[in-house]
Order: structure tokens, then sequence, then C-alpha cells
């Protein structure tokens, strides 16, 4: 594929309601939206929003590495995602967002020019999961709301809920939703590194008499060590999430026997090519694999549809349906308990033109 041109657009979304999270409120999703464009008129699209705690580069850093790497891309003729990839490496060597954004528009326009899903792109001849069966965020801070969420989103038709604990209701909140659910509902915990290495046995002792599936990021510590000496006494299985940023980090927590679980987030570790790499080593592992928004708008999404529909192995309902918690989106896919791939080539979904013509303020 012969790349023409590199267009990025920035984009803010304020969230319907703040998203209480241990390291504070999240209120808006800005980032940047990537076009690579193709000699025939073919378009790849990706995104990149930073959060805290996964080692972001800056916004103003982010859009100066995707300029870099226009160079490397406008002109050339590309032989697939791994051959961009190489020609970017050093362009986005130290801007994680700007490598996921990019490496997504590369797989969303190599399965465009074959003319198939990305998920088949990435399965390559393997078995895809479709509909991808989806958990559901249940936000409300207090107990009663809280049960009254997770109804709902059962009756919606999900076998997954998520809490995310960390405050003093906590405990009430997941045995309120754990009554309102019953036994069959897998409810999965995040507490987003609140625990230090001493407080944690207690607190995942407390949670287990609710049975969640897992745990996310039980620890504030990232050494693996840590990890390790806490899963030997966790009666709860434990899920790492910002503890595997990447490829590396998460090799590292899997050869220590630190995790159960690994968090797949391609928006956060660098592109689908690394969380494909990640889920082959957790596989490896004999740990299982679940794949996440990291809030991103509908692009990022349907980059980890595709993902959570190609991946062999052990995968968990993946994280996906939260478009709804934005006020506005980028592009159409709607949240569901079981999402369909879209029927059209690549991501099978395309951003508004408008994305890249109006302004910021106006962009929400
Ligand atoms: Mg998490």
């Amino acid at each position: 594929m012969k790349v023409v041109s590199l267009r990025c657009a920035p984009f803010r979304i304020p969230l319907r309601r703040p998203l209480a999270t241990a390291r504070g409120l999240i209120k808006q999703r800005e980032g940047w939206l990537v076009e690579l464009r193709d000699a025939e008129g073919r378009c790849g699209f990706g995104e990149a929003a930073p959060l805290p705690g996964f080692g972001f580069e800056s916004l103003a850093e982010l859009r100066r590495s995707l300029g870099e790497a226009a160079a490397p891309l406008c002109g050339a003729e590309i032989e697939g995602p791994a051959d961009g990839r190489a020609r970017i490496a050093s362009a986005v060597a130290n801007a994680p967002g700007a490598r996921a954004a990019l490496d997504c528009a590369l797989h969303d326009l190599a399965a465009r020019v074959r003319g198939t899903s990305l998920a088949a792109w990435l399965a390559s001849g393997g078995a895809l999961r479709d509909p991808v069966a989806t958990s559901a965020l249940v936000a409300a801070s207090l107990p009663d709301a809280a049960a009254d969420e997770a109804r709902t989103k059962v009756a919606a038709g999900h076998r997954t809920l998520k809490l995310k604990v960390g405050g003093g209701r906590d405990l009430a909140r997941v045995a309120a939703v754990r009554d309102a659910v019953g036994a069959e509902i897998a409810l999965r915990v995040d507490a987003n590194g609140v625990w230090s290495e001493r407080d944690a046995p207690r607190a995942l002792e407390r949670l287990a008499l609710h049975a969640p599936a897992f745990v996310e990021e039980p620890l504030a510590s990232r050494d693996p060590a840590a990890w390790a000496r806490l899963r030997a006494v966790s009666p709860v299985p434990i899920a790492a999430d910002e503890s595997a940023p990447d490829v590396a980090s998460a090799r590292a927590l899997l050869d220590a026997g630190a995790a159960d679980w690994i968090v797949l987030k391609p928006a956060a570790q660098g592109g689908l090519a690394a969380a494909w790499e990640i889920a082959a080593l957790a596989r490896a592992a004999d740990a299982g694999v679940v794949v996440t928004s990291f809030l991103d708008t509908a692009i990022g999404r349907a980059s980890a549809l595709h993902l959570a529909a190609a991946l062999p192995g052990r995968v968990a309902d993946a994280g996906l349906a939260t478009g709804a918690l934005l006020a506005s989106d980028l592009a159409e896919l709607a949240d569901a308990a079981a999402m369909p791939l879209p029927d059209a080539a690549g991501l099978g979904v395309v951003p508004d033109p408008a994305c890249f013509t109006r302004d910021l303020e106006s962009a929400a």
C-alpha cells in the first residue's frame, strides 16, 4: 500500500458524568485522531488519548511525534503494519500514544486494502469470536444505586460486571451488587493500585466473600516480586492493567508468576501488535486476557473489538461497552452486551469527516 498522506485532528469529548477512579476523576477524553490515506483514496484510522498511569507522552509530544512519523510513511510503498512500524520506530520511540494510533491506522488500512475485517486480518485464518460478549461498568457510588444499575446491566444481557473500588463504602457496593445479581454473574473489581503490600491481602480476603472473578491492580507497587508474593496468598485471582503498559512489563509479571490475567488495552500498550504479543505471552504462561477499552472513542473501541474477536485462547468478556460514557463520539459504534463485528472492511467504522475540519473548541 502506498501511503500518500497522514492527517491529524485534535478531539476533546466530555464524559456524560465524571468517572471516579482511584487516580481521581476523569471528566473528559482529549487526544488526536489519525488518518493514513493511500494512493487509491482508502483510509486507515487510529486515535491516541492519554490517561494518567500508563507513562504516556504529553499531548504536545504526541502531536510532535505524529508529525515526525509523516516523512517516513508518506510516499512510501509499505508492505504492511510491521513494515510501517519499523519505518516510524525512531519517530515514536518515546511516544506510546502516537505509536498505538499509527499502528491502528496501519492495521486498518492494510485490512481495507485486503478487503477484510481487521479481526480476520489479525486472526489470519483463525476462528473469530463474533459477536464479542462485553462486560458492563457499574459506576454508581452508593450501594443501593449500584445494585439498581447492576440489575439494569444484567437485564440488558451482560454476564460480567465491573466495579472500581478504593473508597470506604466499596465493600458494601460490591456486596450489594453481588446480592442483586446472584452467583451466576461474573464480578470484576478494579482497585487501580490503591493498596499497599501490607494491606492488600486483608482487602482481598474481604472481597473474596463476594467471589470476584479477579481483582485488577491490587497493589500500589509494580514490582513483579511483590505481585508474586501477593498472588501466592491471595484468595482471588489477580489481573494486571497499569502494571503491564508494554510487552516488557507484561513479560516480567508473567515470568514472575505474578498475574492470573492480563488486561489488554491496545491504545495504552503501544498498539494492536503489542497487545497481540502480550496475549501470546499470557497464553504461554497459562494466564487469561481481557480486552478493555481505554475510554476510547469509537475508533479505539472498534480496534479493541476486532482484537477481542480475533484472539485465540482464554479471553474474558471484553470491557468495550463504554461508548455511552462519552457525551459524543467520533464515529458510530453502539454499546451492546454482545457486540457484532462491523460489516465493512478494516475497522468497519469511519470518523465523521467534520472531525478533520472543526476546531477543538467545537469538537465536543
Ligand atoms: Mg483497570
